[in-house]
């Protein structure tokens, strides 16, 4: 069969691996060598340096592309246009890394925080970019926004953690065709449920620590672009600057992508069960999720979030609990399947508190503009038992 055409069930298995050749091994071995040896000066079999190549990245790079819907061949680019990160902020740095001084990037307004602090407090000073926030779910917005020194627009969706939703095809016919790069960071909803490549997007980038690896053993990052002139650039800044994932860490994301599919069908089922059931809480206030025909931007959630055809919302969910600080605290502590984490997208339940933990670093006004408050946390749902998950948080809600 051709495997253009298989079902994303069975691409996350094998879109992109080739047998090892020498052995036959089905799953690629971890090449653990920094250097390779050549037969005569500059006569080698493609692989110089791991910085610059490396068996077991490419075999990871090779598949996020695919599943991404990079069709780069490999005469285009060795990897499909898949590059992989020792973070996520390395993936998103080296994003910024193929623009120039003075060039001017949007933003969209609720993000990832350590995005937002890379932005505002390292590369503003040490690269002379500037940056405009702008809430994308209003896409008039964007237009307004736009100047001749704009090079870049930066989206997340769905946010975190507001899970705002942008309309990427949206973005797409304000902003194509006018020499801007259109980014996404798909950390959120994977290639199981959403493709800005397909929509017209130039470059996906993830946090691979998240679902891409999906539990919590690895800390890594992706971009993948599916034009052969952008794969180019980025490969270049790859290479010179250098923030590589090890073989170890890509073998270990290839690994967690097996079962991205399954995993990301689980975590979607049980989110919008218990976003349902949070909904009909007393002590709680107010229930954000995507999957829900009361989240804000519900419609462009059916029309870009899907799994087979059908809605998906992803696995996190955020949520106010009545009584301030106090009880959301108390509710936090008093939880004992879900851990207080920072991080998400792993086979486990975690839950954490935005304002104190992975926000702390937004200050308190801009929190306030965004909707984070003092009672918020966010929960990322695992592939327990659902059952469990709900009698926890009934428990720690009373
Ligand atoms: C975690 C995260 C990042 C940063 O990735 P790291 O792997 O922690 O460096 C970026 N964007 C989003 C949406 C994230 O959740």
């Amino acid at each position: 069969m051709n495997k253009k055409n298989q079902h994303f069930d069975s691409k996350v298995i094998h879109a992109g691996q080739s047998v090892e050749p020498v052995t036959g091994a089905v799953m690629p071995p971890i090449f653990l060598t920094s250097t390779y040896v050549q037969e005569s000066p500059g006569v080698h079999k493609g692989f110089e340096y791991t910085r610059s190549h490396n068996p077991t990245r490419y075999a990871l790079e090779r598949c996020i592309a695919r599943l991404e819907g990079s069709e780069l061949t490999e005469e285009q680019d060795a990897s499909y246009g898949g590059f992989a990160f020792s973070s996520g902020m390395a993936a998103i740095s080296t994003t910024l890394d193929l623009l120039n001084a003075g060039d001017h990037i949007i933003a969209m307004d609720d993000l990832y925080g350590g995005t937002n602090r890379l932005f505002t407090k390292v590369k503003e000073r040490s690269a002379g970019l500037q940056f405009s926030f702008v809430d994308l779910t209003n896409l008039s917005l964007l237009e307004n926004a736009i100047t001749d020194k704009t090079k870049l627009i930066w989206i997340e969706t769905p946010t975190n953690p507001m899970l705002k939703l942008v309309d990427l095809e949206g973005v797409v016919n304000i902003a194509k065709d006018r020499g801007i790069l259109l980014a996404c960071d798909n950390t959120f909803a994977t290639p199981a449920l959403q493709h800005p490549l397909d929509m017209g997007f130039d470059i996906v980038m993830h946090s691979a620590t998240k679902y891409l690896a999906g539990h919590s053993d690895v800390v890594a990052g992706i971009l993948v672009t599916g034009n052969p002139e952008l794969a180019e650039r980025i490969r270049f800044v790859h290479n010179s600057a250098g923030p590589i994932l090890s073989p170890f860490d890509s073998y270990l994301v290839l690994r967690g992508i097996k079962t991205l599919s399954l995993r990301m069908r689980r975590h979607c089922e049980s989110a919008k069960r218990i976003a349902t059931w949070l909904n009909t809480q007393e002590s709680v206030e107010l229930v954000i999720y995507p999957g829900l025909s009361s989240h804000p931007q519900f419609e462009i959630a059916e029309k870009q979030m899907q799994i087979d055809g059908e809605l998906a919302g992803g696995g996190m969910i955020t949520c106010i609990i009545a009584g301030g600080i106090e009880k959301s605290k108390s509710f936090l502590e008093k939880l004992e399947i879900f851990s207080l984490a920072e991080s998400l997208g792993g086979v486990e339940s975690l839950v954490e508190h935005p304002a104190i933990m992975t926000h702390a670093s937004v200050s308190p006004e801009n929190r306030a503009e965004l909707g984070i408050e003092d009672g918020l946390v966010r929960l990322s749902i695992g592939i327990e038992d659902c059952g469990d998950l709900i009698a926890d948080l009934e428990q720690a809600l009373a």
